[in-house]
């Protein structure tokens, strides 16, 4: 099953953890083959998109039976590096931080919260879901090579400082909630994620874009 990673579309890798979650429900239960409406209906892409991305994987669906989902699965679990879990630190641990530590990411997908930080006296020493939160002057003390992720979670005039520090530090990704657009050097990954932002572009949808009227 050798695969050029380089060769997956960026929009199709995107998806593989949705793929990837729903093929390991239904390998748990205990089922064979999945068939591309089947996984539609579920992951909620369009069957034409699903067959695409899934001929990249070398996943040829057969007329009548679907695809493999034990094949699917070990593809996902190797393309996603399943068996390696990716170490992650938190920096900022107020309302949604908190929650974050709180969710329990481990259970459908191998990344785990190891850390997090705060400015604030009053949280530093505390674990919140059994993650130790740690101050913030702490950062480049604790972090190791082994934390190549973080997620910020500290208010958007903090962003800048702390991205940087954190990119000094090692870390080689970055998942960003706060509304700032941080700039980072080449070869470091920013993924941004404004919750407002998309609850506005949600609600813009539904009144310009009736789902009935909707080209896929
Ligand atoms: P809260 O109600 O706990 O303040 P919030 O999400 O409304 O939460 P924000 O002002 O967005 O508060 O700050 C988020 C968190 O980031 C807070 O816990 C704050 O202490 C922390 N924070 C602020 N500045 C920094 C910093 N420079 N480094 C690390 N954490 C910081």
């Amino acid at each position: 099953m050798e695969l050029d990673q380089a060769k997956i579309p960026q929009a199709t890798a995107k998806r593989l953890p949705l793929y990837y979650r729903f093929i390991n429900n239904l390998h748990s239960q205990g089922k064979q083959r999945v068939s591309s409406k089947e996984l539609s209906e579920a992951v909620k892409v369009d069957s034409a998109t699903i067959r695409r991305d899934f001929s990249y994987f070398g996943a040829l669906g057969k007329k009548g039976y679907g695809y493999n989902v034990n094949y699917l699965l070990t593809f996902f679990r190797k393309t996603l590096d399943q068996d390696e879990v990716t170490r992650v630190a938190l920096i900022g641990v107020g309302n949604l931080g908190t929650a974050f530590l709180h969710y329990n990411f481990t259970k459908n997908n191998n990344t785990k919260i190891e850390m997090a930080f705060d400015a604030q006296e009053e949280k530093v020493g505390s674990d919140i879901g059994g993650v130790p939160v740690y101050h913030i002057d702490q950062l480049e003390e604790y972090l190791s090579e082994e934390i190549s992720v973080a997620i910020l979670t500290v208010p958007a005039n903090e962003a800048q400082k702390i991205a940087d520090r954190l990119v000094e530090a090692g870390i080689l990704g970055v998942l960003n909630f706060t509304p700032a657009r941080i700039s980072v050097p080449e070869g470091i990954r920013v993924h941004h994620i404004d919750l407002a932002v998309e609850l506005q572009a949600l609600a813009y949808f539904l009144k310009h874009y009736p789902l009935d009227h909707e080209e896929s």
